[in-house]
């Protein structure tokens, strides 16, 4: 169950437990809104910040007293503050604003809207149903037929400028079949195929990958250099003018045809209708056909055909009153769980995995679902050959919703059963008090090891270039390496017999092996895999004992007495040294020559610009991943966080950046950008 969209009811509610719950809900929708609107990066999906907007206009029709004059409720985009100018694009005033629109999420509301409309217009309406595009709304002018400029919606008021991008998109023309001065609107968007295929580029590259297409267009779309939107491949639907006497029609429907004589990319699905069982038959059709459609659509949009009329009903502040969106229910998807499969952490936690026929959700083929934990798999009742729901929860993770137990294959009649002995070594699986987890307890378990190896030759770790998961497993199959001190005993011809090694590759690979014998021990700390112990509690730790032997020696209340570490870790930490096993892998790794010693630029150069500065990292960086850079940092003795603070030092703000590069300017905190930290850490070189 989603905890974000399940609420008290409001009968429930005092005056202040809503005004406290409107107050969170508003920070709650602020918060999520810059991350859509500004950072093109949301941390929920769209059907949750829905359930919790619909939330606060239910709240604050309960208690009218309680609306405040900035509430997400009362503005377009709320959370957007283009004024605050995030990407360095130009500002452009919106002379006639662009609105949002209202919004329904059932037929049954739909039909209350049209009795209200038919009331307000003493009438039944005809309407032009047209699909809802899920892409971001865009302005375009034209100049005797010329066009000049296009900006984004903004906050309705204010947007940003990107004509200069949007000459790069061919389906908008850049003069018009008639030399009409006119300003239009649509939405840019991106097809699902250049969606799949940007973000597997972008994937191969190790960036950051888009979490829906409409996020992937506004990140193309707000970019200041034009060369990367023209590499995005954008579409457009052009829909709207507010300038209908320039046509010369008098329908919905009249101005679409004329924006196709005009050259105009127009979506083709537009449909008039007379009643609302037709409006019921559009959205049914749209449901089924959705996912078929090369384009993403989130919605109906209802839409009063007579133009006169809608003049005549007008508009509230933020939505028209002649329009509405009917919004599709969160995407699902059916499929069928061919295979259950166990994989063992590198803690010995065994974790099942529903593998599915491939199905495509909300723009990803998903074929694969985590059942988390035999609780869970056992709650869900998840069998092989049962058919499932798929969506996708609170983030971009598919998630299986419910088994539909009509399709259960006849004569199964007993759950999956939840295995008792480890899929890699064998040895009996244990269920740890307390822990819903299923755990391999066995030191020498293949998997374990596997994956216990990986960690410690990773980046944030030792740092071991070309040690993966591949080269790891061909290792522990080949039985050169049975624990993690055999890596120091790996010997070149070895290395040879391995999947496309070559004499090049094994040596740079025994060079790296080499090389991270001489990493300051935080990095060894870190590689340990202490449960808990992460990168930065690895530094703090380091700093404090200065070598590892005096942190094996630590007692529990030394090691929770240290700023930074909790009881609950030290605890890990003790117990993690007092297994003999861990004792000798200890003196092995000493006797293969590894330092143990803090040796960290830190601790020596206390001059450096970045030393003992409180730095905030935000926005995409071009050239470094945040790891990498964050490592550094910490290198060279800063202290870095993750929220910014009247106590911060530096926002170090890649591209893309929003609400923290906001907070650090309104708080006075010094900024600078990726290539002026490289020229700082090059002066540090
Ligand atoms: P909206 O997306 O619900 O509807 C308005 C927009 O629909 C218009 O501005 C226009 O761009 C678009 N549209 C597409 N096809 C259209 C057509 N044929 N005719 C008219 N308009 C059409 O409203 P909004 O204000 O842009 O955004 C609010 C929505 O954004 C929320 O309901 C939520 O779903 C989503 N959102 C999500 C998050 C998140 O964190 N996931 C945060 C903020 C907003």
């Amino acid at each position: 169950m989603n905890p974000e969209i399940h609420f008290q009811p409001i009968e429930d509610l005092t005056l202040t437990t809503a005004q406290q719950e409107i107050k969170d809900l508003s920070d709650k929708l602020l918060k999520w809104g810059r991350e859509y609107y500004e950072e093109d990066n949301p941390s929920v999906e769209d059907y949750v910040y829905d359930a919790n907007y619909a939330r606060l206009v239910a709240l604050e029709k309960a208690f009218p007293s309680l609306v405040m004059p900035d509430s997400p409720t009362q503005r377009v985009a709320a959370g957007n503050s283009v004024q605050a100018d995030s990407k360095g694009l130009k500002k452009v005033v919106h002379p006639v604003p662009m609105l949002s629109l209202g919004d329904v999420f059932s037929v049954e509301e739909l039909y209350e809207w049209d009795k209200v409309t038919t009331k307000n217009a003493g009438a039944q309406q005809a309407y032009n149903l047209e699909l809802k595009i899920d892409g971001l709304a865009i302005s375009l002018r034209y100049e005797n037929g010329r066009l000049i400029q296009a900006s984004t919606r903004g906050d309705g008021t204010i947007g940003e400028d990107v004509t200069a991008n949007v000459r790069t998109i061919k389906e908008i023309p850049q003069h018009l079949n008639e030399d009409l001065t006119i300003e239009v609107r649509g939405e840019i968007y991106m097809k699902k195929d250049v969606f799949a295929q940007l973000n597997a580029k972008r994937d191969e590259a190790g960036k950051p990958v888009f979490a829906n297409p409409r996020n992937a267009a506004a990140g193309s779309l707000r970019q200041l250099d034009p060369k990367i939107t023209a590499e995005r491949h954008l579409s457009s639907f052009i829909y709207y003018t507010a300038q209908n006497d320039v046509l010369g029609t008098g329908t919905q429907s009249g101005v679409l045809d004329r924006f196709r004589q005009l050259g105009f990319p127009v979506n083709p699905d537009n449909r008039v209708i007379s009643n609302m069982d037709q409006v019921k038959a559009y959205i049914d059709e749209y449901t089924e056909k959705r996912a078929f459609l090369p384009y993403g659509i989130d919605g109906v949009v209802v839409k009063v055909n007579d133009l006169a009329m809608e003049n005549e009903l007008g508009n509230t502040v933020k939505i028209p009153r002649w329009s509405i969106a009917y919004k599709f229910p969160p995407e699902e998807a059916l499929t069928v769980v061919r295979d259950i499969t166990w994989t063992v952490g590198r803690t010995g936690v065994v974790t099942p995995t529903a593998v599915m026929d491939p199905v495509l959700l909300a723009g990803t083929t998903v074929k694969r679902a985590s059942l988390h934990n035999p609780d869970y798999l056992q709650e869900k009742d998840v069998r092989i050959g049962d058919t499932v729901t798929l969506h996708k929860a609170g983030d971009i993770i598919p998630e299986v919703g419910q088994v539909i137990l009509d399709k259960r294959p006849e004569g199964d009649d007993q759950p999956y059963p939840i295995p008792q002995y480890c899929p890699s070594c064998g040895s009996k699986l244990v269920h740890v008090e307390g822990e819903v987890a299923l755990r391999c307890i066995n030191p020498e378990c293949p998997a374990q090891i596997k994956e216990g190896l990986v960690h410690f030759a990773s980046r944030n770790a030792m740092n071991i270039d070309g040690l993966g998961p591949r080269v790891v497993t061909q290792l522990i199959d080949k039985k050169f390496v049975k624990k993690i001190s055999d890596l120091y005993a790996l010997r070149a011809d070895q290395l040879l017999q391995l999947d496309k090694f070559a004499e090049l590759s094994a040596d740079n690979l025994l060079n790296a092996i080499e090389n991270s014998k001489n990493n300051s021990v935080e990095r060894l700390i870190t590689a340990l895999g202490i449960r808990g112990v992460g990168a930065k509690a690895a530094r703090v730790l380091a700093a404090h004992f200065k070598n590892l032997r005096n942190l094996q020696n630590a007692s529990a209340e030394q090691i929770a007495d240290i700023d930074g570490i909790g009881q609950v870790m030290a605890d890990a930490i003790v117990q993690f040294f007092d297994s003999e096993k861990v004792g000798q892998l200890i003196n092995e790794l000493e006797n293969f020559g590894l330092n143990f010693d803090y040796i960290s630029s830190s601790s020596s150069d206390t001059s450096g610009y970045f030393y003992n500065k409180r730095i905030v990292l935000t926005g995409k960086l071009n050239h470094w991943t945040r790891p990498q850079m964050q490592n550094w940092l910490e290198d060279h003795g800063a202290n870095v966080s993750s929220s910014v603070s009247s106590k911060t030092d530096l926002l170090i703000a890649g591209t893309d950046a929003g609400s923290k590069l906001k907070k650090a300017r309104q708080l006075g905190v010094r900024v600078i950008n990726e290539q002026e930290f490289i020229d700082l850490s090059d002066a540090e070189k």
